[in-house]
């Protein structure tokens, strides 16, 4: 981190910084140029509250040359992150093929679509229980009862299990699920985050509608720094001008947090667009890209689903998909595994 002094600054006001500095253990070096003055900062900087410094009086400007993040950095770890979901390996070649509703809402409907992607290659089953929804006077998810029912999908199937938690409260009744989702709207929910860090689980972290990669990196780096390393970043579309589709799926999340990130890469085609008959191109152009899984939404009647009907796809239309999704793969990804 580099401190650009003002001219002329106060001694003891500058004093003060560097004894501040020292008792966070970071080494100050002082490069005094014709006009000003730099410090050059040498240690953890990511302990440093980068506004205060900025706040201060002697300071013109801070700049950071190394990134926030340390556990979530592939400069810290340059082999990829490889998740095992029991026994379902996801990252560094191996492929996650979540499917599975929006929301669970029947034994029936959870079950047949369950069978159903696990037939057609899926290797992680998907359904929200607590459904995070715009408006609350739209079907909120079938909470407890929900989850109860997936957990029989995943025994009938043996799928893992993917399924979101909106607040700290629900934890307890995750202790059967595989995989927890921390939804888009939840990115920021610090205090959710620090309680995943210390949970001994698989965790989906979703991007924000309106956030950056250091945004997205920094809530994986409060779960990692609790000390649960295993999280999975997901791009689900970001808010744009465009009102065409739901979202805009960022394809560049994909080449951009591989080479900032050793985590694996999930891409949400089904959020992204909205609309189902996107959904089979963009997982194609996710796959392309190298990412590291799917999460895709499937119904066995969309058109009459509780939550996101639009953006399903049949049982058939995905078993059309899976195939191809592997055969780009070969393809495209050095090292592919299922
Ligand atoms: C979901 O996966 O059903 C969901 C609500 O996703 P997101 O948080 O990306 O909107
Ligand atoms: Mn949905």
């Amino acid at each position: 981190m580099i401190v650009v002094l003002k001219p002329n600054p106060n001694q003891a006001q500058l004093d003060n910084l560097v004894d501040w500095l020292k008792k966070h253990e970071i080494t100050v070096h002082t490069s005094n140029g014709a006009s000003q003055v730099l410090l050059g900062l040498v240690g953890d900087t990511s302990v440093l509250d980068i506004d205060l410094i900025k706040a201060l009086d002697i300071v013109e400007d801070v700049k950071r040359i190394q990134e926030p993040y340390k556990a979530a950095n592939r400069k810290f770890h340059p082999l990829d992150t490889v998740i095992d979901i029991n026994g379902v390996k996801v990252g560094g070649g191996h492929f996650a093929m979540i499917a599975g509703p929006c929301s669970i809402e029947t034994e029936e409907q959870i079950i047949e679509v369950a069978r159903a992607v696990k037939a057609a290659g899926a290797n992680l089953l998907r359904g929200g229980a607590f459904k995070p929804r715009t408006s609350p006077y739209s079907f909120q998810g079938l909470r407890g009862q929900g989850l109860k029912l997936l957990l029989e999908a995943k025994k009938d199937t043996g799928l893992p299990v993917v399924t979101e938690i909106m607040d700290l409260s629900q934890l307890d009744l995750f202790e059967d699920v595989d995989v927890i989702q921390v939804g888009a709207r939840n990115m920021q929910n610090f205090e959710l985050l620090k309680a995943l860090g210390h949970v001994d689980k698989p965790v989906l972290l979703k991007r924000g509608l309106a956030n950056t990669y250091q945004e997205l990196l920094m809530s994986a780096e409060y779960i990692m720094s609790g000390g649960n390393e295993k999280v999975m970043l997901c791009e689900r579309g970001i808010r744009s001008f465009e009102t065409y589709t739901r979202n805009i799926l960022d394809i560049g999340a994909v080449p951009v947090l591989h080479k900032l990130s050793h985590l694996p890469v999930i891409i949400d085609p089904s959020h992204a667009t909205g609309m189902s008959w996107m959904v089979p191109t963009m997982a194609l152009g996710a796959a392309a890209a190298g990412a590291d899984g799917l999460i895709i939404e499937v119904h066995n009647d969309p058109a009459h689903a509780w939550c996101d009907g639009p953006q399903s796809l049949t049982p058939e239309a995905f078993a059309e998909l899976a195939p191809k999704v592997k055969a780009l793969r070969k393809l495209v990804v050095d090292n592919a595994q299922d």
